[in-house]
């Protein structure tokens, strides 16, 4: 870490090197494999970049296609003398060799100033695949770099261990299925994921993955992982990697697709030109997607604003509105286990059960990389020099953390904090009313077919139309395929007389999915179970490879 702030400054405009550090001050100056590799930081924090790219020829990148323009964007923050050009794209092209569209992303009109940004092409048709194909390859392509001339068990065997209520365990299977040196392990309640989520990741027969019914709710499966982490035996006897949104790589893979469809925009609209202003709307549920969006404009994408959408689990529109960050406190009766997953902290007392299930969270857990951004601005307002900011940042979002891990809440935060927040961000709040009223209304006016957790987006679209300037474009994003979450939407659907789920929004891919041939272990509610499992079939799968 250089002493001096000023100059450190300056020198990063002039150098490509990017090191990165973490959320809470105590670990800095890591590389991207580092961070890559850890996932979350020593001190508890999330891992950020040290300084934010300005994009500053990002016009130029007009024409490029989704894995070029990844190439442009990715390079920006992995220095060449990590991984090289040429590297990183036989990464990235190996990544989206996968998708079916394309244009990997498409865009899609809907009406004048509302535009759908499809994110859903990948193999398990949600908009984590963007993120997860991306870091299995990179994944391999750091361990196979680090075992260059080892053999047997010398070798670094990476064990990923992931809990899911449905999209992160199938999007991390896939990612890394059939993958040199890693093995993965996903556990998932028993009986509590969608018939189709569950066949999309038991039919995975590669032996390097490993898919563990567990005796339990989903926050259970969460414990056990946290568990892992946490203990001796399992961290002596395993190399453990994580693959939950807490990784700075999803991040990273996300920024793209906000470049992407802002061209795709400008050529398909004659009045808009490259600088105008445009307005994304994002469902969220643990600030991750739409995270990636406040990378993009920082870097100097020009968006006017980012509209976070939230289900009824809506601690960021709370935030927004008061500036306090307050976990839920349930005023009905507590649902049995929340549907929470990709590290989110769920608790069966706070968290509400929706139609759109991959938002269900009590805490979202990257909204700490934006509070280091807001805590650091504020710092800066003392004139000091970047290291002290950074230092002060680094106290500001730990002691935030603290209180909300002691108290269930911080805040409200200052009001020069909550100001800068709202000049990036908006929120609004949408209900499982208005969310199959959504589905309904697009249907008929449109006939497309939104899945809930799109539908939360283009409710929250709507409002923004109705309040601003008729000219003022929007991109909303469309994170999961509608097949998906098929009982929302027969449910928004049903009086539609004309509408054939099995006709129009069925894949190919989901048929007889159900029926194919099936690997998956039972585990019983108990951490040292699964632990000394996860520990034999490593070891089985290891012995099988000759080591
Ligand atoms: C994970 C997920 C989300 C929420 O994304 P975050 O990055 O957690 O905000 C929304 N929709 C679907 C379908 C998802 O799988």
């Amino acid at each position: 870490m250089a002493t001096n702030g000023v100059h450190n400054a300056k020198e990063e405009t002039h150098t490509t090197s990017q090191r990165y550090l973490s959320t809470r001050g105590d670990d800095y100056d890591c590389s991207f494999e580092e961070v890559v590799l850890k996932g979350l930081a020593s001190d508890g924090g999330l891992y950020i970049p040290e300084h934010i790219p300005q994009a500053s020829s990002w016009q130029s990148w007009k024409d490029l296609s989704f894995p070029d323009l990844a190439l442009e964007v990715m390079s920006l923050y992995i220095s060449p003398a990590e991984i090289p050009r040429s590297d990183l794209k036989k990464i990235i092209d190996t990544s989206y060799s996968t998708f079916r569209a394309p244009e990997t992303t498409p865009l899609v009109h809907l009406t004048d100033n509302i535009h759908l940004l499809e994110l859903f092409h990948g193999p398990t048709f949600a908009f984590k695949d963007v993120a997860l194909q991306f870091l299995g390859n990179l994944f391999e392509y750091f361990l196979v770099r680090k075992n260059e001339g080892k053999t047997g068990r010398d070798r670094h065997h990476l064990t990923v261990v992931g809990a899911t209520s449905g999209d992160t365990g199938s999007a991390a299977i896939y990612g890394l299925r059939g993958k040199k040196d890693v093995s993965v392990f996903i556990m998932f309640p028993t009986g509590r994921v969608s018939p189709v989520q569950e066949a999309q990741m038991t039919t995975v027969l590669d032996k390097n993955v490993h898919c563990l019914s567990v005796d339990g709710t989903f926050d259970d499966c969460q414990d056990i992982v946290k568990a892992m982490f946490g203990d001796e035996d399992a961290n002596k006897n395993l190399k453990l990697g994580a693959v939950n949104s807490i990784n700075w790589a999803r991040i990273l893979a996300q920024i793209v697709y906000y470049f992407h469809s802002y061209f795709a925009l400008a050529k398909s609209n004659a009045e808009f030109k490259l600088g105008d202003q445009v307005r994304f709307v994002v469902p969220t549920g643990n600030f991750g997607d739409i995270l990636a969006g406040y990378f993009a404009k920082r870097m100097g994408l020009p968006i006017e604003r980012l509209v976070i959408a939230t289900n009824e689990n809506d601690i960021l529109d709370r935030f927004w509105k008061t500036g306090k960050y307050e976990k839920q406190v349930a005023k009905e009766p507590a649902t049995v286990g929340g549907l929470a997953e990709d590290g989110a902290q769920a608790h069966p007392d706070g968290v509400k059960e929706t139609l759109s299930p991959a938002m269900d969270i009590l805490v979202s857990s990257n909204f700490e990389r934006l509070l280091w951004f807001l805590a650091y601005e504020f710092a800066e307002t003392a004139k000091m020099d970047t290291e002290w900011n950074k230092k002060q940042a680094g106290q500001e979002v730990s002691k935030w953390l603290k209180d909300l891990k002691t108290t269930g809440s911080f805040g409200p935060v200052y009001q020069d904090v909550l100001k800068s927040a709202k000049r990036d961000f908006e929120s609004e709040r949408v209900t499982d009313e208005q969310t199959l009223e959504t589905i309904k209304d697009t249907y008929q006016k449109l006939k497309y077919v939104l899945d809930p957790h799109s539908a939360v987006g283009i409710a929250a679209t709507q409002r923004s139309t109705e309040r601003n300037d008729k000219s003022l474009q929007h991109i909303s994003l469309s994170t999961a395929h509608p097949a998906k979450f098929s009982g929302a939407v027969e449910m928004a659907l049903k009086e539609e007389k004309e509408f054939d789920f099995a006709k129009q929004v069925l894949p190919t891919e989901f048929i007889g999915l159900e029926q194919q041939e099936k690997r998956v272990t039972t585990a019983p509610n108990d951490f040292k179970h699964v632990r000394e499992l996860v520990k034999k079939q490593v070891d089985e799968e290891l012995k099988a490879l000759g080591y």
